[in-house]
Parts: structure tokens; sequence; C-alpha cells
């Protein structure tokens, strides 16, 4: 054993190893870089050799290895960590699958914004100092009926931003029914606690009267706060406070009254029959003070937070310290501005791709479904394939309530097991997301996109070939 480890050779002669010297030489790579794997390798394989787990004929066998080894090492290390995914579970906004997908218009932007010098703080026609502030305030306006907006990192930081700047100290009122946990880490309670605003509840989890508000407003009483329950519906004995008696409430007693959208829809998807959500623009009509919502969710956008309402407010926003800490870069705006102008155009449907594919209908989900089937078919293939009439889901913690018909393939194989399939999907090049039913691996269609069919059929058949070795 100690003889094998006598035979490692040093560092600099592996460094200059010929496989070692082509491989940074066709890749540019520095050789600390090269080092720096090199060590953490041999680091490993001494532990190995010591415990026995490996063992060599020869100085010649133990070098090749140490060499495959680094290699593999680097090119592990070369290999993006982000990069795109099929996305074929059938939820639109998939939190864990980057949300929402941005419109063709607001790529092109970003692209030209990153590339180049911007406006992001500079008004080209005055010749003057501008204010990023102002770069999607119109839009905002105009979309929402709102007097005025600010765009803050994300959502939760909206809720941060508002509590911090309105509430600190002091208490905000929210209903029982309405302290909800989003995505796992994003609870209401935790935001008011690291905002230094009290959190004063009332009612219970299934009830809330305006009285309850009543009875807990008192002279250290802030803001009312309403939460949109995003990812949760109650049924059944139920009583919730609306935002009209909240905003009445509100007038009455001269406090601040806020609500916390989440999702924030622009585009009407009740007239699609799809799911109940109020629109930003009904929120603002009923006159409250503030509202937020995230630019990632229902309105297709980049991760952004925007808070808009009541000019007054907006502008204590705008001068507040933490304007700069929440701020927003540029590609984030470039992205956001397109975005918003999708909405300005009869186009939505086709433009925005999460408003496309929520209201992509069953029949061009089929058709696209027959067409791989079809393709495949004519294969021979030993897997199972079988067309699915299935439900999806928007996701990103909206419209829980909603299920969309939808359409897709299971996959089945007589030797191997759905986890196995599901594995063998996820490890291509670009990795295929699927979902398990059943014991079969499902692909739903709604959100793979019409262009992407060519890479699902490579990736069946690829997985035919590795399922058969
Ligand atoms: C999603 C959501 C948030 C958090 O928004 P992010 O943009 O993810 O930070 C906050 N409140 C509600 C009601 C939400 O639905």
């Amino acid at each position: 054993m100690n003889q094998m480890l006598r035979k490692i050779p040093p560092v600099h002669e592996l460094l200059n190893h010929p496989s070692i010297q082509s491989y940074m030489d066709n890749h540019q790579l520095i050789s600390d870089v090269v080092k720096e794997h090199i060590q953490s390798v041999l680091e490993s394989i001494r532990q190995e050799i010591q415990l026995q787990k490996i063992s060599f004929q020869n100085r010649d066998e133990l070098t090749n290895y140490i060499v495959n080894q680094s290699v593999l090492s680097i090119q592990q290390f070369q290999s993006p960590n982000i990069r795109p995914v099929i996305n074929a579970t059938g939820t639109v906004l998939h939190t864990n699958l980057g949300r929402a997908r941005l419109p063709e218009s607001a790529v092109k932007k970003v692209l030209e914004v990153a590339e180049n010098y911007s406006t992001l703080e500079y008004d080209h026609e005055k010749g003057t100092r501008g204010s990023r502030h102002d770069l999607v305030e119109d839009y905002i306006k105009e979309l929402t009926g709102a007097e005025s907006a600010i765009v803050v990192n994300n959502n939760a930081a909206s809720v941060y931003m508002v509590l911090s700047a309105f509430a600190k100290s002091k208490e905000t009122i929210v209903s029982r029914g309405e302290l909800v946990e989003i995505g796992g880490s994003f609870r209401v309670s935790s935001i008011m606690e690291e905002s230094g605003a009290i959190l004063k509840e009332i009612g219970t989890t299934n009830k809330t009267h305006p009285y309850d508000y009543e009875q807990a407003i008192n002279d250290q009483t802030a803001m009312l706060m309403k939460v949109h329950t995003s990812n949760f519906h109650m049924l059944g004995f139920t009583k919730q406070v609306s935002r009209e008696e909240l905003v009445t409430l509100g007038k009455e007693h001269q406090l601040m009254v806020y609500e916390d959208l989440g999702s924030g829809m622009l585009y009407d998807l009740t007239s699609w029959g799809i799911g109940s959500e109020p629109t930003i623009q009904d929120v603002i009509s009923s006159g409250i003070d503030l509202v937020s919502f995230s630019g990632d969710k229902l309105l297709g956008g980049p991760q952004v937070g925007v808070i808009a309402g009541k000019k007054k407010y907006i502008d204590q926003l705008k001068k507040h310290q933490l304007a700069r800490v929440l701020r927003v870069d540029k590609l984030s705006y470039a992205a956001l501005e397109e975005t918003f102008k999708t909405y300005f155009y009869n186009r939505v449907t086709v433009d925005n791709p999460t408003i496309r594919d929520i209201v992509k209908t069953k029949e061009e989900i089929l058709q696209q479904v027959n067409e791989v089937l079809h393709t495949i078919n004519s294969n021979e293939s030993s897997l199972v394939l079988k067309g699915e009439e299935l439900l999806s889901q928007v996701g990103g913690g909206t419209l829980p309530e909603v299920q969309l018909e939808s359409y897709g393939i299971s996959i089945m194989h007589h030797k191997h097991s759905a986890e196995k399939i599901h594995k063998v999907l996820r490890q291509m090049n670009p990795p295929m997301i699927t979902r398990i039913e059943h014991e079969k691996v499902i692909l739903d269609f709604r959100t793979i996109s019409p262009h992407d069919s060519k890479v699902v059929l490579q990736h069946l058949e690829e997985l035919t070939k590795t399922l058969s070795m």
C-alpha cells in the first residue's frame, strides 16, 4: 500500500502529461485551475488506496487513472450549472424550473441591453440624469390604473419594504385565514417579524368578520393587510372580509390598506373560464392604497416585485433606503418593459409564453402529441408509448383550484421502472423533466413548445437505446 502511495507522480509531472497538456491547450485553461483539480483527485485517490478500495498493477496504470480522473473532474467543472431543460411536467409556472419563460421580445431586449451601454439612469432627451424608477412606471400606471409604482427584487422584497416603511414597530392587522406559507420559504409572519412590524392576527382560520378588524384597531395600528391565499383554496363554512370592506374600514379609521396579491394577473383568465383570480386592475379599482405582486408568476416576466398604488406612498418608498438595497438591475428592467408591452397588443396569448401555455387548448396539445406518437411508432421501439388525457396545473403557487385539461404521452418499458425512465430522461441533454403517475412516466405537452417536439423525439429514441443496453 505504502509502495503504491509512493508511486503517485508529483503534481508538476502530472501537469505535463501529454493528455493533460492537450486538454489544457484545447480549452485554453490556466494551469492553476488544472492543478487544483489534480490535487483534489490525488487526495481522494490516496484515501482510496489507504482504504484498499483501489489498487494498480504498476506506475503507468496508476498515472493513467489519475490523468483520466483529473480530466473528468475538469469536464464536470466546465459543464454549466444553470442550463435549459424541457419542462414536460405540464406545470406552467414551475418554481424549481425557473417559473416564467420570457417573451421573445423581452429576450431580445435583454441581449441588447446586456451588450451595450443603456439609458438605465440617463434621460437622453434632456441630457440629464434619469431614474430607473421611470423605466416602466408609465406602463404599470396605464395597465393597472394605479397612480404610481416601484419595482423591487421580488415580491417577498415588496412585502418586506412596505412593512418596513409603513409599519415598523407598529401593528399590522392580518386575518388568520390569510397567514399562508408560499413555496416553503415565504411566510407573511416571518417577513413581518424581519421587517420590525408587529403582526396582529385576528379571526379564525375559516372565518374573519369586519368587526374582528374593528375590535383590533388601536392607536398602535399602522396598516390593514390582505394576503392573497395564492396556493391554497378554502371551501365550506368560510368568511373572509372583502377588499372593498377593508378599504372602507381603512378610510373610516384613516389606516393604510395593503394587499399582497402574489400572482399579479394582468390578463383576465376568467374570460377563458380559468380560475377566479382578481386582476391587478380589479384590486387597484377597489381604492386600495397599495398592492404588490410578482413579475414571474402570472405576469409572465422576470423575477421582480412590483408595488403599485397611491402616489404619496410610492413617493415615500422611492426615497426609502431600502429602494437602493432592493433595486432591480438593468437586465430585469429590459425584460420587464417588454413583458408589460405584450399586454398592450391583442397578441398577448401568442406573445407571452406564460399566458400562451395557460390558455393552450386541448386540441392544440392533442395535435402535438399525435405528431410525436405518429413519428415514433413508425420506428421499432421497445418503449410502450400511449396517448393520455391529463390535467395540468398552473403552478408557482397560483390558481391552486384550477386543473387545465391537457394531453400527453405515458411511457413504460417492460424491463425498467418508471423511476429509471424518469432518471434517464433527466440526465439527457437538455434534461427532460417529467412526472410519474401510477407507475408511468408522463410527458404533459402543455409545457412543451411545438419547436421542442423534435428534441422530445430524439430523447425518446435515445431512451430506447439506453434502456436496451
Ligand atoms: C409568490 C408570493 C409571494 C412571494 O413572491 P416572490 O416573487 O416569489 O418573492 C408573496 N406573497 C404571495 C401572496 C405570493 O403568492
